[in-house]
């Protein structure tokens, strides 16, 4: 048996029809499904639903053989123990610095301000801002990072932004890109050299079909 870790909303949405390309349906819809652990039509794979952040982890102990990811979770995780063999081109979308339509970032940078910065990603956003050589207090959040600079709890934030409507809605504007994001396969660098004959097929499946 295999396992495959997801998590529930866009990814396990986008990967679906992935599995569904390479012949492997699962027999539980895990947003109307209490179950966390859910059987596939393959009945050496099965797949666990956990939280977003949590898949590398998962993946990383060797709990799960393989997972779906997004690179914004596997930049922040550092990828220990990870091998990323395939981008999935699902979920794509920006992690992006944004402020207040009125704030002047770029002339803040210059200056060399110290930035209040709120984030989910702050090992990403510290990396990010360090190599620009720019001072920041990191303040992490959990969700509605968009509410930090309106609540006055942070000059900026660091999230990922895919039409920009959320940070429309709320005066932010998108004012630096840290990276482009989709969600990639991931697999255990143990299971992948001791349990090489279940795990490879399940790869090269998923990459077959993402070809597609
Ligand atoms: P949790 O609910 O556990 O905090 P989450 O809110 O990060 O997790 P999702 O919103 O489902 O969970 O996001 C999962 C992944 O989907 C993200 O890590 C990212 O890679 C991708 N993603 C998030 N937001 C978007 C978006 N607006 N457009 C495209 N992809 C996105
Ligand atoms: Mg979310």
């Amino acid at each position: 048996m295999i396992t495959l870790a997801l998590s529930k909303g866009r990814i396990f949405e986008e990967t679906a029809p992935l599995l569904a390309r390479g012949g492997i349906t699962p027999l539980e819809d895990p947003e109307t499904s209490r179950k966390l652990i859910i059987g596939t039509s393959d009945p050496n794979l099965r797949i666990v639903v956990v939280r977003a952040s949590d898949v590398p982890t998962y993946v990383q102990y060797g709990a799960a053989e393989l997972g779906v990811a997004g690179k914004d979770v596997l930049m922040e995780h550092g990828g220990q123990g990870l091998y990323v063999p395939v981008d999935l081109g699902i979920a794509r979308c920006r992690l992006c610095v944004a402020a207040p339509a009125g704030f002047d970032y770029a002339a803040a940078v210059r200056r060399g301000a110290r930035l209040r910065v709120a984030t989910k990603y702050v090992q990403t956003a510290r990396e990010h801002f360090a190599a620009k050589g720019v001072h920041v207090d990191l303040i992490k959040l959990y969700g509605s990072m968009e509410l930090a600079p309106l609540a006055g709890l942070a000059d900026a934030i660091v999230d990922l932004v895919s039409s920009g409507g959320t940070l429309r809605a709320n005066d932010l504007v998108e004012v630096e890109e840290i990276a482009s994001i989709s969600s990639r396969l991931i697999v255990n660098v143990a299971a992948l050299k001791t349990r090489r004959d279940e795990v490879e097929p399940l790869i090269d499946k998923l990459e077959a079909v993402t070809r597609q």
